[in-house]
């Protein structure tokens, strides 16, 4: 019997999937089962009510905008306050791209239409003109992760996010578009949650912060997990990160 188990809610993952969103709950799995740890996965949809408690980490992927746009109500509506009580408790979040925005406070597609976020993090975003699209390496340094590391991934958004004044970033563009192309900040984090345009395989391509966002989730440092053998995730890494520095 495995000791501990590692409770991921995927918040709408019929609809918020685009890119890889599935993978990187799989390599989740994977990671776990590899150490023994248990992994149940939930999906929380349309209309499902949310139990702050119920989950270790929440998912939240990347989605058009016509897909944003149907998740976003419900979200606000039936998922916000949960939402909120379970990062009040120290609970970790992933949000991907479109699942990042809709934690800011709005995410304006145009003029008249602005689609409403749950303002867990403090930042809005803004449809710009054209896209931020390429491979995107960034400079993050998260509590317990031993220092700064960075992660390498793929970005493809047309918003433009803006932090807010003490907002702080998940990290420092190295080499790509980051949260609008021109600041130089990428994402935004509080705590356990963290929020970021790199989607793709991201947890594949960063095998290390997979396993942050699996001890964070557990409440254990990331040094306490069981090591793997990850020369293969290691030589992704390098790939991707070198895959970005050719921009
Ligand atoms: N629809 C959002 C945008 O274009 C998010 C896109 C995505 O998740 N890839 O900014």
């Amino acid at each position: 019997m495995p000791e501990r188990t590692l409770r991921v809610g995927a918040l709408y993952p019929e609809l918020l999937n685009i890119y890889a969103d599935r993978g990187n709950l799989l390599l989740l799995e994977r990671r776990c089962a590899w150490r023994g740890i248990a992994f149940a996965l939930t999906a929380v949809s349309l209309g499902d009510a949310l139990d702050p408690e119920a989950h270790d980490l929440l998912y939240l992927g990347g989605g058009q905008d016509r897909d944003q746009a149907l998740c976003a109500e419900d979200l606000v509506a039936t998922k916000r306050d949960a939402v909120h009580a379970h990062a009040d408790r120290g609970g970790a979040l992933l949000a991907v791209c479109g699942g990042y925005q809709l934690l800011g406070h709005h995410y304006a597609l145009d003029a008249e239409r602005r689609l409403p976020g749950i303002g867990l993090l403090d930042l809005h975003t803004d449809r710009g003109e054209g896209r931020l699209i390429g491979n995107v390496a960034i400079e993050v340094d998260l509590p317990g992760a031993g220092g700064p590391r960075v992660l390498a991934g793929f970005e493809n958004h047309g918003g433009r996010t803006v932090l807010g004044d003490g907002q702080p970033a998940l990290g420092r563009v190295l080499s790509g578009h980051g949260n609008d192309g021109r600041s130089g900040a990428e994402g935004a984090v509080r705590g356990a949650v963290i929020g970021t345009y790199l989607h793709g395989p991201l947890l594949p391509k960063n095998a290390w912060f997979a396993d942050w966002l699996i001890a964070t989730a557990l409440g254990i440092a990331p040094g306490e997990l069981a090591p793997l053998d990850d020369r293969l995730e290691d030589a992704g890494h390098a790939s991707a990160r070198a895959a970005a520095g050719r921009r």
